[in-house]
């Protein structure tokens, strides 16, 4: 019998096998693939928050300005000096996280796609293994979700190159906006290094077709391709006996930038403080872990219910009111503000900053407010 079974070796699954393994309990990863952090459907878009939780991680370089453009081509540059986040190599991010938990003593197996839980029980291409908790870090199609009758999120589709741009600061990232660009998303341009970048697009249209009419316009040729999905609203119960569920398998993603990393490593201290106490006591039972699910709720699950109610009402925007938005975020008052309190992981906070600066921005972003977050 194992102490922990962690289906996925994502960053999710990865940094929980690291802290839970140092506490010295048994833990094992299984993984699909061959290799960690293969295929990668990421930017490498990271808020600096994230390294609050990681501690040091290799670095691309840092990321302080944005230059938001409108369907009609205007622009608006937010960002000075500040470092926002950092743009993050994200195959070497995992591996990074993989040889942590190597060496805090957990397993990884890898090439060991999990085929079915029935707890304690997993079954995997190899056999049958059993453990005493198991956690759900196996993204957007989770099998563990799936064992435990939990509906799946809203998934909406993301399509992403790297390709040569010329770009002149490497530090500022582009964002397209607009229903011809991205319905109901956007569209980013994020440089990596010696003059290539990764451009995407996620919308609720085929976002390759978007994104071919993207690079189109930018005149540059993909020399890789790749993608994956965005899950858009958290599930309704990410445990049961034995079980947690974290990351994008429980919908742990910010739905205003399809940001993951982030409030799924929050989650994912919940779900270590849970784990501990239960592996402590014996007790796998459903009201000892109904503690993980009040302990993410109460902390990033706010931000997460506001970014899905900003989310529902950008997608509503149109093409005449982008413009309107952007003229009024140009004005200087609002840069100002928005450079002073801008944060990618907690967009709420700022929201809050700008209406009451600007009532009139009370009909764009209104909506997504609730007083004390
Ligand atoms: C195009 C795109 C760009 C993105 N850009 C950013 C960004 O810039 N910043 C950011 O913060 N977030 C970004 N995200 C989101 C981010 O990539 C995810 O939120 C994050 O990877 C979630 O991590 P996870 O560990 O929960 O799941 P994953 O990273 O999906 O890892 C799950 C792992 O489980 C494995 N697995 C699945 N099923 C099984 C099984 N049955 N048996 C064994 N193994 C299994 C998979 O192979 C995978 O390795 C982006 C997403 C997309 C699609």
């Amino acid at each position: 019998m194992l102490d922990v079974a962690v289906v996925g070796a994502g960053p999710m699954g990865l940094f929980i096998a690291s802290e839970l393994a140092k506490e010295g309990y048994e833990v094992v990863v299984f993984e699909e693939h061959s290799d960690i952090g293969n295929p990668s459907h990421c930017s490498g878009l990271f808020s600096t928050h994230i390294f609050e939780i990681t501690g040091e991680m290799p670095k691309l370089h840092a990321a302080k300005r944005a230059e938001i453009i409108s369907p009609l081509g205007k622009v608006l540059k937010i960002g000075d000096k500040r470092i926002h986040g950092y743009v993050v190599d994200r195959v070497e991010f995992d591996r990074e996280m993989g040889r942590r938990a190597i060496k805090n003593g957990s397993e990884i197996h890898l090439k060991e796609r999990v085929r079915k839980i029935n707890y304690p029980s997993i079954m995997t291409r190899r056999g049958e293994y059993r453990a005493r908790l198991i956690i759900g870090a196996d993204g957007i199609n989770s099998i563990v979700r799936k064992s435990m009758g939990v509906k799946s999120p809203k998934i909406i589709g993301a399509a992403q190159v790297i390709a040569k741009v010329d770009y002149e600061d490497e530090e500022s990232v582009k964002i397209f906006v607009g229903n011809k660009v991205a319905p109901g998303f956007f569209a980013w341009s994020i440089p990596l290094f010696s003059g290539f970048s990764k451009i995407g697009v996620a919308s609720y249209g085929n976002s390759w077709f978007y994104l071919r009419a993207l690079l189109r316009k930018m005149k540059v040729n993909p020399i890789s391709i790749g993608g994956g999905g965005i899950p858009i609203g958290m599930v309704e119960r990410t445990y049961s006996r034995g079980i947690m569920l974290v990351g994008d398998a429980a919908g742990h993603v910010k739905a205003t930038s399809g940001g993951g990393v982030y409030p799924g490593l929050r989650a994912s201290l919940c779900v270590i403080k849970t784990a501990e106490r239960a592996l402590n006591d014996g007790d796998f039972s459903e009201s000892a872990l109904r503690d993980y699910e009040n302990c993410w709720r109460n902390d990033i699950g706010k931000e997460l219910s506001n970014a899905a109610r900003i989310h529902n009402f950008y997608k509503k925007i149109t093409d005449d009111e982008f413009e309107k938005l952007i003229e009024e975020l140009n004005k200087e008052d609002m840069r100002k503000i928005i450079n002073e309190y801008g944060d990618i992981d907690y967009p709420s906070r700022v929201a809050w900053k700008l209406v009451k600066k600007n009532p009139r921005l009370f009909k764009y972003l209104g909506i997504a407010l609730r007083k004390g977050t």
